[in-house]
């Protein structure tokens, strides 16, 4: 299929042309029609499968054929809520990057920023809008940000808002905005609470299926190495020395996690930059940016603070710590080997992550090759942990408030 065919105008063509897509990716395919129609839709995509155009060419194209206002009077019109800063930067990017032979205008909102510049931003008129959800309230509290003219609100990683903690404020941003808007729900995962939220503002949704999380990335040559704990740190020294070439991304579980091992590869003489929560969000755009340029070939990240952002050219993915929740699993991998090109995943478990594995191997219903040549091997006594299961008969109660912020920390 060609874009042409998916009836765009030609200064979406043209900016398309440019970025050197030749051809709607699946999602693109699927999403891009249903949206143009103006009906709710459901998606469930991971990133890398091209979820961001599949929603940002439609809305461009619609707010293109009813537009003309001049730059004074514009009104927000499409509302784009997402979990991270980072994210919210690059879909701004995306819009610009696509809508460059529009008149239309983005602007990206979120917190840990100074909060001025972005006023300033939304007084002089924007008719898209990105935004996380707390900076999206407050601002809306101060009456910057005028949400009675959106016609369109996406809500992507719904998934991982909803994990974040975000439902309450999603739910409220939904009201804020006028009652018959077009609803766009994009999630890399479908759990339970992401379906009854849909179900609570979708209408008559129609749904957009594309590689489900239990399909671990294609071409991705994945590999266990069973390793005591504390020797994972020379484990991942040597297999950087000598195994591991071109960009890496290794992702911890904790951000003391995320701090430790960078101190110590920095002792290493390696180029490294890091992301978690708790940095500043010029600090994470700067190694961001460091990485992608490939000024450091190593990035330090947790999975929320990774999650979404588009990366290219990851030859390895380095699984540290090995996830608790499986489907991180999938998403971590999913770094790498993206659009057909191949790449490598190594998980370093130790014995009280060995539970994890078996989950994870059962979700991508594949048996991950064990490395055993290795320097560091861990003692075939050592006991694995049995782990509770989601949802099992062990389930315990509610979370208490505390609890939930304690949670809420360590990401
Ligand atoms: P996303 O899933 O939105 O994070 O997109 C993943 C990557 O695919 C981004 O780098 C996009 O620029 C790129 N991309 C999106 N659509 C296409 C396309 N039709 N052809 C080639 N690359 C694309």
């Amino acid at each position: 299929m060609q874009f042409k065919e998916l009836k765009l105008n030609k200064p979406i063509i043209r900016a398309l042309s440019e970025k050197d897509y030749s051809a709607p990716t699946l999602v693109q395919e699927r999403a891009i029609p249903a949206i143009l129609a103006k009906k709710d839709i459901i998606v469930s995509a991971q990133t890398g499968t091209g979820k961001t155009a599949a929603y940002a060419l439609p809305i461009l194209q619609l707010l293109f054929d009813k537009q003309d206002a001049p730059k004074k009077g514009k009104k927000i019109r499409t509302l784009i809520v997402c979990p991270t800063r980072e994210l919210a930067i690059q879909i701004e990017e995306n819009f610009e990057a696509y809508g460059k032979y529009t008149n239309l205008r983005t602007g990206v909102i979120f917190g840990g920023a100074s909060i001025q510049p972005q006023k300033d931003m939304l007084k002089k008129g924007i008719d898209i809008l990105v935004a996380t959800p707390g900076r999206l309230l407050d601002l809306h509290k101060q009456d910057v940000v005028n949400l009675d003219y959106i016609e369109t609100l996406v809500l992507d990683e719904a998934d991982l808002m909803l994990d974040m903690g975000f439902i309450d404020d999603v739910k409220k941003i939904e009201r804020l905005c006028p009652d018959g808007k077009q609803v766009l729900l994009f999630s890399a995962t479908m759990p339970y609470k992401v379906e009854h939220l849909a179900n609570s503002i979708l209408r008559d949704p129609e749904f957009v299926e594309v590689s489900p999380t239990s399909s671990a990335a294609k071409g991705v040559n994945q590999m266990l190495y069973y390793v005591p704990k504390p020797k994972k740190i020379e484990l991942c020294l040597h297999l950087l020395r000598n195994n591991i070439k071109g960009s890496v991304i290794i992702f911890r579980r904790t951000k003391y996690g995320v701090d430790k091992l960078e101190k110590t590869l920095l002792k290493n003489n390696y180029k490294v930059a890091s992301i978690h929560g708790d940095k500043a969000q010029p600090l994470r755009q700067v190694a961001l940016n460091e990485f992608k340029k490939g000024e450091a070939k190593i990035l330090i990240a947790t999975d929320v603070a990774a999650r979404g952002i588009d990366i290219k050219n990851v030859d390895t993915v380095i699984n540290f710590d090995i996830p608790n929740v499986s489907e991180t699993y999938v998403h971590r991998v999913g770094r790498t080997a993206r659009a057909g090109a191949s790449g490598m995943a190594l998980s370093f478990c130790s014995a009280d992550e060995k539970g994890y594995i078996k989950d994870i191997q059962q979700l991508i219903n594949t048996v991950i090759h064990v490395e055993e040549e290795h320097p560091y091997p861990l003692d075939p006594k050592a006991k694995p942990i049995v782990h509770k299961k989601k949802g099992s008969k062990y389930k315990k109660g509610r979370k208490s408030e505390a609890s939930k912020k304690k949670k809420k920390r360590w990401y």
